[in-house]
């Protein structure tokens, strides 16, 4: 069945086909079982590659049998005329931020994830030290460009070097577009705001970024960082498409919440990042770098133990929560290696235990929102309306 025609990444072919090694008969089977699928359109049986995949179908035959949604869903990007999938592709890790990842994991996490129905990819020039920008550019050479939207971002360079000049600004997203080996940007993104002055987002940056967008190089133009004010401050003053917040929209802190309506009514884009608190509502080891206070590492710890109990991992209820709320774009998540990708996209496909959800949120009373600065310090202390 077409085999001869597969030219994809061996390591790819492998795991798809002969690990574990029932997959290679249940593709097989796929195909005669589900031949419906093949009628609904060539799209849905080609693979990252525009090819017809015996791949596709056996990974199909999961969707198709174990009773999960077969397409991941997709949301309105407000005004901008994208569609982003609910889940996107964090290739901050491909950057080697929570340890090392090689480009061979890359390649298979990132087509995976494309043939999962996963259509945005978020990564910086900050990630990795424009590593993750490398690694992804890789990965996603010789995937059609109409199968994915591509955010980067200006400004943030390394952990202490900002530059949000009009000047770094237009050299920066040149060598982005470089290392990505693209054209063009979908949303270029100010990283970071808190750490510079946001007058100077406001009034060089944005306005730096819109003469790129009037030559083609970038389409949408966005806003990232942690204090909340940020974004209305800057929205007050600019007019800006997405804006990106982390951290705030998770099993313990919700407080994405309060700025939701002014956003949504502004026609603003909302992608909400890090789900799992860069790592605290998972079951790894906690990078040294992370920010979270003792109080709430102790609260995710004792979440962690809750749901081992009721046989989930605490990383499917993050997701399943973090994506519950159709206000929300996209939600950007971490995807560190292959496994991860295939658990993440079946956490996306399920919803999460509603009794559980509550002993959390019960949980995690005591250190709701709690948070950590960020940046400047008047940069922590806006208001949001
Ligand atoms: P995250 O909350 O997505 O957590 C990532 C961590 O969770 C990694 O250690 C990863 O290995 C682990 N993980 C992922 N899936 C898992 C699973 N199924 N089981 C166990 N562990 C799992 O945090 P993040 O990666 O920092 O954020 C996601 C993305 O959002 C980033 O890659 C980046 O693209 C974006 N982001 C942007 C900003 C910004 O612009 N200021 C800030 C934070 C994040």
């Amino acid at each position: 069945m077409r085999l001869s025609r597969l030219n994809m990444h061996e390591e790819y072919i492998r795991m798809r086909y002969f690990r574990p090694n029932t997959r290679h008969q249940k593709a097989k089977t796929c195909i005669h079982v589900c031949g419906g699928i093949r009628s609904r359109g060539r799209e849905r049986i080609v693979d990252a590659f525009g090819h017809l995949t015996v791949a596709f179908a056996a990974s199909r035959f999961r969707l198709c049998c174990e009773g999960d949604s077969e397409v991941l869903e997709t949301r309105e990007l407000a005004t901008t005329g994208l569609r982003t999938s609910i889940v996107g592709f964090g290739a901050s890790p491909l950057g080697g931020v929570f340890g090392e990842v090689t480009q061979v994991d890359a390649d298979w996490m990132v087509r995976a994830a494309i043939d999962s129905g996963v259509n945005l990819f978020d990564v910086s020039p900050y990630y990795g030290i424009t590593k993750a920008e490398t690694v992804l550019g890789k990965a996603l050479s010789g995937i059609p460009r109409d199968r994915y939207i591509l955010a980067t971002k200006v400004g943030r360079y390394d952990s202490a070097s900002f530059d949000f000049s009009a000047e770094r600004t237009a050299a920066s997203v040149d060598e982005s577009l470089r290392r990505l080996q693209t054209d063009h940007i979908d949303l270029i993104q100010c990283h970071d705001i808190e750490f510079g002055s946001l007058d100077q987002i406001a009034e060089e940056t944005i306005p730096a970024l819109r003469k790129l967008q009037e030559q083609g190089k970038v389409r949408y133009i966005g806003i990232t960082g942690l204090p909340l004010g940020i974004f209305k401050f800057v929205l007050d003053r600019a007019k800006v498409d997405t804006i990106l917040s982390y951290c705030h929209y998770t099993l313990y802190d919700n407080s994405l919440e309060q700025l939701l309506p002014m956003l949504n009514s502004a026609s603003v884009g909302i992608i909400s990042a890090a789900p799992f608190g860069m790592g605290l509502l998972t079951d790894r080891p906690l990078p040294d770098w992370h920010p979270a206070p003792e109080p709430l590492r102790q609260a995710c710890t004792t979440a962690r133990e809750l749901c081992e109990r009721s046989g989930v991992r605490i990383s499917q209820v993050a997701l399943q929560y973090a994506l519950a709320n159709p206000i929300i774009s996209s939600t950007l998540v971490g995807m560190g290696n292959r496994k991860q990708v295939e658990e993440n996209i079946a956490s996306a496909a399920t919803r999460p235990d509603q009794s559980l959800l509550a002993e959390l949120h019960a949980l995690f009373q005591d250190v709701r929102n709690l948070t950590w600065s960020s940046g400047r310090p008047e940069n922590n202390i806006l208001p949001l309306t």
